[in-house]
């Protein structure tokens, strides 16, 4: 099977799996696992900010994040299209108590001028502007990276009206391989950001969410009340950090496949895609009207060992990773080209 539906679906390799059997682990919950401590310090430098703090999901980041820093009835200005809002069951509603307030950014990107009309006024009928969450690659937005520029001109704004940044920064390892810029660069202007290391990084679990010595207090006290603190948890933290060592200047690799990807579907008959575009492991595309619908083409690529998303009626989403070499994008743009023909 070649499995194009998520960077989530790598498994874990020989190498990481036996860095994992031989980790040195203690008891998570009360710091003393030294492996979990060691990528959470790794993290942390990485990122130019002062602490971090292992959890075991990305979702569980944003939601903590969230709630650090919102009060109830606070807002969050995000993209429309952002995690939280498509993905996380409520929870920024559920855990957090907030308002969210989505902007129609351009491929999942929005600026500061929007962020600025999106502020509210103060008065005591509105709800209070608190947060602006940016998504580092955006997912939805086709894994654009967003410009450092953008970044830093929305950091002024939020930090001109006393408004916190959090990055979901999920895939920012892509967007840091992608661009060149170094990952505590994107993350200067923000208070809290976080890095998934169960996508492209291809760790089975684990996402590493950093800020100051304080915000990591409030969401370490956040992580003991939801359960997400742990026992000998450097059995998986091994494994982001196996990733550190191994699979980020890889992530060059799914890159070039995703623009050989974009360009093979792109001269295709029925298909609807910009290939300019690709900038990292994300591809999404549109079938023209005479093609079947997206569903019925990924049920037939699924018969042809080929697993690609149907996102819509219409679009799908193939997605890069490191189970996906060379010859198994060619195979799968051959797998479209005879679907779309029959
Ligand atoms: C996958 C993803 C998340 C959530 O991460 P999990 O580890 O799956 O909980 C959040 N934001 C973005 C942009 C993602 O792609």
């Amino acid at each position: 099977m070649i499995d194009l539906y998520s960077d989530t679906r790598t498994q874990p390799s020989h190498g990481m799996r036996r860095f994992m059997a031989e980790a040195e682990v203690g008891d998570e919950q009360a710091d003393l696992d030294p492996t979990v401590t060691a990528l959470c310090e790794r993290v942390a430098d990485l990122l130019g900010k002062e602490k971090a703090v292992y959890l075991p999901s990305g979702t569980m980041c944003n939601e903590i994040a969230y709630r650090v820093h919102c009060r109830p009835g606070d807002e969050i200005i995000l993209d429309r299209t952002a995690h939280g809002i498509i993905a996380e069951a409520g929870g920024p509603a559920a855990l957090a108590l907030a308002m969210l307030y989505p902007l129609d950014g351009v491929r999942g990107q929005f600026g500061p001028a929007q962020v600025q009309s999106a502020i509210r006024s103060g008065s005591r009928y509105e709800p209070r502007s608190r947060l602006i969450s940016i998504e580092q690659t955006s997912n939805w937005g086709g894994g654009s990276i967003w410009p450092l520029d953008t970044i830093r001109a929305i950091g002024d704004v939020a930090h001109a009206n006393r408004l916190s940044m959090h990055m979901d920064g999920a895939r920012l390892m892509n967007a840091v391989i992608g661009s060149g810029i170094a990952a505590s660069d994107y993350a200067e202007p923000f208070d809290s950001l976080w890095l998934d290391f169960s996508k492209g990084l291809g760790a089975p679990v684990g996402a590493v969410l950093a800020g100051s010595a304080d915000f990591i207090h409030e969401a370490w006290r956040l992580k003991q009340q939801m359960g997400g603190a742990m026992r000998q948890a450097g059995i998986i933290a091994a494994a982001c950090l196996y990733a550190l060592d191994h699979h980020v200047d890889r992530l060059g690799q799914d890159h070039e496949n995703a623009k050989h990807l974009a360009s093979g579907l792109a001269a295709l008959d029925g298909i609807s895609l910009d290939p300019s575009l690709i900038e990292t492991n994300i591809v999404f595309f549109d079938l023209e009207p005479h093609t079947p619908s997206a569903p019925s083409v990924a049920a037939q690529l699924l018969d042809k060992g080929v697993r690609i998303g149907a996102m819509g009626e219409r679009r799908m989403r193939a997605v890069t990773h490191l189970d996906i070499d060379r010859d198994a994008i060619d195979f799968a743009i051959k797998a479209m080209a005879d679907v779309l023909r029959t």
